[in-house]
Formats: structure tokens, C-alpha cells, sequence
């Protein structure tokens, strides 16, 4: 897995090449996070280098994957570990703001009053969890990237977004509790719509597991990984 750092017209960004077809999310943040370091990237949001001190990405909607909410659970409420269920249940309670409208259901990171995500230090500008910050914090750098990053970066959390509001359904049926949202207008959600033929955020506690090939459409992958 590589990123390829690219000149574009208002700087350096990246590109994204897969050779090996067992390729995990978690190679993909492990080359995204050494390209951030190695790489001088451009930042287009934000003038400084690094972005030391930045937080304009983190006053953004934060959607959760599964594996996010899992790895949030095992560090913020660790006493609860020998109830995972609940410990995940407990974490979407209490960091997560659901909307369903219809039958769109978004899961994300409850905003304080100040439109900041909750683990931010906002004297500092940093990020209280950063080495287990959630897979699109991880993944976001504002610099430009080619198409087909765009497209892997988008379908990773989508997928995984869609695997956690799963989960949060069964949660609530097999517990006979009524699904909780904070916002909404006439839900309409049905637990087959949810249904998918793989199951690569079955239930995990990480990212190592979850291959890219199972998430990502045919022609994505082609594209990602042509030589
Ligand atoms: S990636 Fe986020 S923290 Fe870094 S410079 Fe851009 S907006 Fe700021
Ligand atoms: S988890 Fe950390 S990196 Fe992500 S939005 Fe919150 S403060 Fe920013």
C-alpha cells in the first residue's frame, strides 16, 4: 500500500496505490499517517505546517464506523470491557448525535455548544485521543488528492458508518428496547436495508481485519490497484 506524494496546481497531495490484494483499512492509516510525516504536504485549510495548533477539521460532522465506536469503548470505558455491548451502547449515548430522517440514519460525534468535536482541547488545538482518533480524523489531511483517493477515503467510512447504524438496529432489537435518536422526522428504518452480502466491520476492535478489496466497489479497486 503507498502513497504517492503529487504536485497539483495548489500543491502537494497524494495518490493511493495498492499491490497487495490482502490489504487492511489499518494499512491504509498506517501509510497515510507515515505520508503525513514524510511527505510535506500541503495544508489548504490552514497556512501552518503540520497542522500543529489547527482545528478547523475538527468543528466538521464526525461520523463513527463500527471499529471507531469499538475502539472508543475499549479506551474511554475499559472497566466495562467484559460487556462490550453495552460499553458500545454507552459511547454512542454519550459522545454521539443520531439523526433519522426517512430511512437515512447518520451517526456522528455529539458537537459541544462551541461547534467543537468533544475530544478537542480547544486551548491547545489538539486532539485528547489522538492516537485512537476515529478513522475519518485519520484519514482527512487538506491537501489535494487524486479522484480515486477521494473515493476509498469516502468508501471506507461510509461503509463502516453504515455497519455501525446496523449494529445499533440489532442492539436495540435483541435488548427489546426502542431504537434512541436525537433528531427526526418520520423514521422509516428497517434492519434489511442494512443487510449486506460481505461483512467486513463484523465486530471488531480495530482496523487490521477489515480488507479493503471487501469494501470498496470492483471498479475502485481495479483503479486502486492497476499497476
Ligand atoms: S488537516 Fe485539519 S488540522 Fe490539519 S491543517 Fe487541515 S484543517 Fe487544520
Ligand atoms: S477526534 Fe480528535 S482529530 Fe477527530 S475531530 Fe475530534 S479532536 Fe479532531
Amino acid at each position: 500500500m503507498k502513497v504517492i506524494p503529487i504536485e497539483f496546481k495548489n500543491g502537494k497531495g497524494y495518490d493511493i496505490k495498492i499491490s497487495n490484494p490482502e490489504a487492511a483499512v489499518q494499512d491504509y492509516l498506517n501509510a497515510l499517517n507515515r505520508a503525513v510525516e514524510e511527505y510535506d504536504l500541503v495544508r489548504l485549510w490552514d497556512s501552518r505546517k503540520k497542522c500543529l495548533g489547527c482545528d478547523k477539521c475538527c468543528r466538521e460532522r464526525i461520523p463513527l464506523t463500527l471499529a471507531d465506536v469499538s475502539i472508543l469503548a475499549e479506551h474511554l470505558l475499559p472497566r466495562e470491557k467484559a460487556e462490550k455491548d453495552k460499553a458500545l451502547a454507552e459511547v454512542i449515548r454519550r459522545y454521539c448525535r443520531i439523526f433519522v430522517y426517512g430511512d437515512i440514519v447518520d451517526i456522528h460525534l455529539r458537537l459541544t455548544e462551541n461547534g467543537a468535536c468533544p475530544f478537542l482541547n480547544e486551548e491547545e488545538g489538539m486532539c485528547r485521543i489522538y492516537p485512537y482518533r476515529p478513522l475519518v480524523c485519520q484519514t482527512f489531511i487538506c491537501c489535494p488528492m487524486t479522484k480515486k483517493a477521494e473515493q476509498l477515503r469516502e468508501a471506507v467510512v461510509n461503509r463502516g458508518e453504515d455497519d455501525l447504524v446496523r449494529w445499533w438496529m440489532k442492539y436495540a432489537y435483541e435488548n427489546s428496547i426502542a431504537v434512541w435518536f436525537d433528531e427526526g422526522d418520520n423514521p422509516q428504518i428497517d434492519l434489511e436495508d442494512f443487510e449486506f452480502e460481505s461483512d467486513p466491520f463484523i465486530f471488531i476492535s480495530g482496523y487490521s481485519k477489515v480488507k479493503i478489496r471487501d469494501v470498496v466497489s470492483p471498479n475502485l479497486w481495479k483503479l486502486l490497484s492497476d499497476k
